[in-house]
């Protein structure tokens, strides 16, 4: 089972590192297609790469991404252990906010991984990343403020799922409050996983 998910897991991602398919291939350095455990129980969704993702062509790999390995590490879980993931495959030029267009565009990409990688919880980081999962289980989300740090029973692309959204870490860092919740997050993460 192991080896299928990650042979489906490898055919995404050489996909996503050759893509036309949105406008974002003209200004990026490198995709992202996201990274990790093939056999994951718990998958992490980001919004879009940032400067040094796109340098890299990794995940999370820059402040924010330093953040979330502290957060994952204080919940019990290594970067090895977990899938991470974003909606977008590509930097959107200086970081803007990623456009519908884009959206509907890459997030087959995302629904192939979450499918190879059948895992038990979802874990949204911040607005976009909440908005998009939670539009493909049915459930409305008002905001991320008010719907973060609960557990949703769901149907995700047919597979019964947990959904957990919290802050994007990039909150964190411009904010002792965020960072304050998404800790306390984190630690409910703990206690529930
Ligand atoms: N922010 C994201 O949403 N994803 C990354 O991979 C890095 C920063
Ligand atoms: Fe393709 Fe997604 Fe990159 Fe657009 S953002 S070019 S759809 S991989």
């Amino acid at each position: 089972m192991e080896l299928l998910k990650k042979s489906a897991l490898e055919v995404v991602a050489s996909e996503v590192r050759v893509c036309t398919k949105c406008g974002l291939w003209r200004t990026r350095k490198n995709a992202v297609p996201g990274e990790g455990n093939p056999d994951a129980k718990v998958i992490f969704v980001g919004e879009a790469p940032g400067y040094w993702e796109d340098a890299k062509g990794q995940p999370f790999v820059g402040a924010a991404g330093k953040l979330l390995g502290t957060l994952l590490a204080e919940a019990g879980f290594s970067r090895s252990m977990v899938f991470i993931g974003n909606v977008l495959k590509c930097r959107p030029p200086r970081n803007r906010e990623p456009s519908p267009a884009e959206i509907k565009t890459c997030t087959p990409y995302l629904d192939r991984q979450i499918k190879a990688i059948a895992p038990r919880l979802i874990v949204t980081l911040g607005n976009y990343s909440s908005a998009y999962i939670f539009s493909k289980a049915g459930l409305a989300l008002e905001s991320i403020t008010q719907a973060r740090g609960k557990f949703y029973q769901a149907n995700v692309l047919g597979l019964a799922v947990t959904l957990f959204p919290t802050f994007h870490p990039a909150a964190g860092l411009y904010s002792a409050k965020y960072k304050q919740l998404l800790t306390a997050d984190f630690k409910l993460l703990k206690l529930n996983s």
